[in-house]
């Protein structure tokens, strides 16, 4: 993949990408990073690259000129247009999700804005999305760029030691990551988890799958919404009061119920129940859930017996 960056300061990007990850990727032929100085580019005889604004107000803005020229000769050079992403605290806040589609692009381009900004005619004529690292405003759009760079860089076959590593990370199924821990097992007293410790794979995927869940839920709860959970997750997830709260977290459990009921001839709160190993009364409510659904044809609460209104699935 190739990402060329458009920017005033070269030096500033040249500066991140020629340490650690990215220039290992960068050495490796992982990823082709340029910068490109937009200044050599302006035909203004002191060099400048910016003015004051029309209609008055603080600082200098970009001019369209210098920037549409770098551009040009970006895109005569590689033969096609890269996809052209503009920095702007304006622009759509960048998600893993996101992350994620950029990094399967053959070629993007990563303009800088500096000052107050850039001429808007030449954004409405070359950029194709306007992308924003967070709600705040920074001096120049330098930083904004090699976040995205190296969001993406890390995602490219290769750069990390395996593919998985960046599976269980925070966002990338919509999950916090489990809190990591390494020697020595006890510092200032305090000592890393036991279950750690043990070597029993199953039980530790298992630990970091329940921590995963119970940070989202205490840190971000909105995350879970777009999360694919299990019944199992969301029986978890229900250990916390707060879930209470969380009503999408109900309607992924009755999903789930809803997929094993299907399989069933007869099914009761208490053979629910059993299935679940979740609380009686959360079993009849999902009961009445799949009544409402049209799943089961009828349901006596506390009664055992309830009869499908549908022939199970083979
Ligand atoms: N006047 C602009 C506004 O209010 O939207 C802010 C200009 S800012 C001082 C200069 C440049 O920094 C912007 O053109 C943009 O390229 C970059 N920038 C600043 N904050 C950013 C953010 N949160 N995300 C992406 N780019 C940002």
């Amino acid at each position: 993949m190739r990402i060329d960056i458009l920017t005033l300061f070269p030096g500033m990007c040249e500066a991140v990408l020629s340490e650690s990850i990215l220039k290992r990727a960068r050495g490796a032929g992982l990823v082709d990073i340029r910068c490109r100085d937009i200044r050599p580019y302006t035909r203004d005889k002191h060099h400048r690259v910016d003015d004051s604004p029309y209609g008055g107000g603080y600082g200098l803005v970009m001019q369209a000129q210098p920037v549409y020229d770098c551009f040009c000769a970006l895109r005569d050079e590689c033969g096609a247009k890269p996809h052209l992403i503009y920095l702007s605290p304006a622009g759509q806040t960048l998600t893993q999700q996101r992350v994620r589609e950029l990094a399967h692009m053959e070629h993007i381009a990563l303009l800088c804005g500096h000052y107050e900004g850039m001429d808007q005619r030449v954004l409405d004529e070359i950029v194709d999305e306007e992308i924003s690292i967070g709600d705040y405003v920074l001096t120049g759009g330098e930083l904004p760029a090699l976040v995205v760079a190296d969001s993406i860089t890390r995602m490219l076959p290769g750069v990390l030691a395996a593919d998985e590593a960046f599976e269980k990370e925070s966002h990338y199924a919509s999950l916090l990551e489990y809190p990591q821990y390494t020697k020595p097992p006890v510092w200032r007293d305090r000592a890393v988890p036991e279950i750690l410790l043990g070597g029993h794979h199953e039980k530790i995927e298992q630990w970091q799958r329940q921590q995963m869940l119970r940070r989202t839920l205490e840190r971000r709860p909105d995350l879970l919404e777009k999360a694919d959970l299990s019944v199992q997750d969301v029986l978890y997830l229900y250990t916390f009061p707060q879930s209470a709260s969380l009503p999408f977290l109900y309607d992924k459990l009755a999903d789930g119920c809803e997929a094993f009921v299907r399989t069933q001839k007869k099914v009761s709160p208490t053979s629910l129940q059993r299935k679940l190993k979740a609380d009686y009364a959360l079993c009849v409510r999902l009961l009445d859930t799949m009544q409402s659904r049209g799943i089961v044809s009828a349901h006596e609460k506390g009664k055992p017996r309830i009869v499908l209104a549908q022939e199970p699935a083979e």
